[in-house]
């Protein structure tokens, strides 16, 4: 079977790149072969109640098929050159932004409209977090919401299904360069295609390292962050996240100087188990759905780690420490603040005594045997100076999960045009390692979908 072009992965890089594609160019024969399943049929096994954790299914529910790593996320789409990956340094600033918000204007087409766009934007916050040695980075956020996020997934697979053939539960085994383009082999068959697009998601780092190898595109070490989600009252966080929604707040640490940030605030939301590759560790998500909100706010503190030499594998590092708190909780473990900073396990009946209901069932533990003595001071150093913007954060009852760990991609090396050293081969999204967020991932897709065209004379 040839096509024009082959997309390999329907996370949001995908989908939005074959969605340009179809748009500017109804004629061409486009491919998307996916590893899991359609939208729907997407389940995860876990119940809480007969199946109570990870068993292994034959691909992950939650990582992998329409929709991709984000089709169960908050969907908070950042409008922002300040995070959600290093897209800009590839496009420019000013496209990356334009891309961004054209992205936007297509989640509302299809689903979005009636959702919020927060903006940091003139806050008065930023001044407040700077007299108080915190730095608020500028965003926008459109926040979707599990539920709407789903919608708009469904909205769009029902445009796409027509004019694109979609091959799910078919992960692409192995890449081939022809003379002509590219041959893509899967366990029944191999296609053909002239452009071929690698949008694979964190799901498919292995795979993406093996095709790497085997064509000789060069590939450099990437960062991993480490470590917990904090949950506390809603009420709490209540000023920040009703103007801002999410805010991204960086704080440098006095004893080492290392910075501390926010992520992924879920305002009235719920913290959930994240399981990668046999790996627990945690998350969080919120809806829109006003009967769907919890009393509590949750979100990540983090600490960027990136080794270079000797020991190069920051991810393995990151796995590492995943897999202690696996072993000590048989899962996510979770410490009263309180706890932690008196030295002392938290326990069943110190959580069943806590003012603030978890909304994840994790072991009660103690995270200081986990995480590294550096990272923890630094979190805890991050937790009183938020503190004094969001009084009650520092309460002995807040609640930290852990671990929280955030996996990058190794960086494939790519030019201006996300195209490899090999012309006609593209890898987009976080696969990449270029980008780490769902607007991010989809706006390289439309990126990568308009060099197509011009190739093809198709763009006018
Ligand atoms: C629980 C959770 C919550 C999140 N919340 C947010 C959020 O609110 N905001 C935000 O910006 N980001 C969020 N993220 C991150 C966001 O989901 C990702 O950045 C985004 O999905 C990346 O898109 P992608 O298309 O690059 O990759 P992915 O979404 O990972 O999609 C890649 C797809 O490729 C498929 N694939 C992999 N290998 C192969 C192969 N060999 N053959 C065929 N198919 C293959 C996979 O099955 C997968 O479906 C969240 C992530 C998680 C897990």
């Amino acid at each position: 079977m040839n096509y024009d072009v082959i997309l390999i992965g329907a996370g949001p890089g995908g989908i939005f790149s074959a969605y340009e594609l179809v748009q500017k160019a109804p004629d061409l024969k486009i491919a998307v072969f996916e590893t899991g399943n359609t939208l729907e049929k997407r389940k995860c096994p876990i119940d809480g109640v007969k199946v109570k954790s990870c068993i292994g299914c034959k691909t992950c529910a939650i990582m992998n098929g329409f929709g991709g790593a984000g089709a169960f996320s908050d969907g908070k789409y950042n409008i922002t050159n300040d995070f959600g990956g290093t897209l800009y340094q590839h496009i420019g600033r000013t496209k990356a932004l334009e891309l961004m918000k054209y992205v936007d204007s297509i989640n509302c087409k299809y689903g979005g409209a009636e959702t919020r766009m927060y903006s940091t934007a003139g806050s008065e916050f930023k001044k407040i977090c700077l007299q108080n040695k915190l730095q608020l980075l500028d965003a926008s956020v459109r926040h979707l919401g599990t539920d709407i996020n789903y919608v708009v997934l469904e909205n769009l697979f029902a445009y796409l299904k027509d004019k694109v053939d979609f091959y799910f539960n078919t992960p692409v085994r192995k890449l081939k360069k022809e003379e002509d383009g590219y041959r893509v082999f899967t366990d029944d068959a191999d296609y053909q295609c002239r452009y071929c697009v690698a949008s694979v998601g964190r799901s498919g780092s292995k795979w993406m390292e093996t095709v790497c190898h085997d064509l000789n595109i060069p590939t450099k070490s990437n960062r991993v962050d480490i470590g917990v989600r904090v949950e506390l009252p809603a009420v709490v966080f209540s000023d920040i996240t009703d103007k801002l929604y999410e805010s991204k707040i960086v704080y440098r640490t006095e004893k080492f100087e290392d910075n501390v940030r926010t992520f992924c605030m879920n305002p009235c939301g719920i913290v959930v188990n994240e399981n990668t590759n046999g790996i627990v560790t945690v998350n969080g998500h919120s809806f829109e759905d006003p009967t769907k909100k919890t009393e509590n706010t949750n979100f990540a503190l983090l600490v960027s780690k990136h080794f270079s030499e000797p020991f190069k594998d920051s991810n393995g590092y990151g796995e590492s420490i995943a897999r202690l708190s696996n072993m000590l909780g048989g899962g996510v473990i979770v410490q009263r603040f309180g706890d932690l900073i008196r030295g002392r396990r938290s326990t069943v009946k110190r959580i069943d005594e806590c003012t603030v209901h978890p909304t994840l069932a994790a072991t009660p533990g103690d995270l200081s045997l986990v995480l590294p003595k550096r990272i923890l001071d630094g979190i805890i150093e991050m937790i009183n100076a938020l503190d004094k913007i969001a009084p009650g954060t520092a309460n002995d009852d807040t609640l930290l999960y852990g671990v929280e760990v955030k996996f990058y991609n190794m960086e494939v090396d790519l030019d201006e045009n996300l195209e490899t050293i090999h012309p006609g081969l593209y890898v987009i999204g976080d696969g990449s390692g270029v980008t780490h967020s769902l607007s991010h991932a989809s706006a390289s897709g439309v990126y990568v979908a308009d060099h197509i065209l011009e190739r093809c004379g198709k763009l006018s």
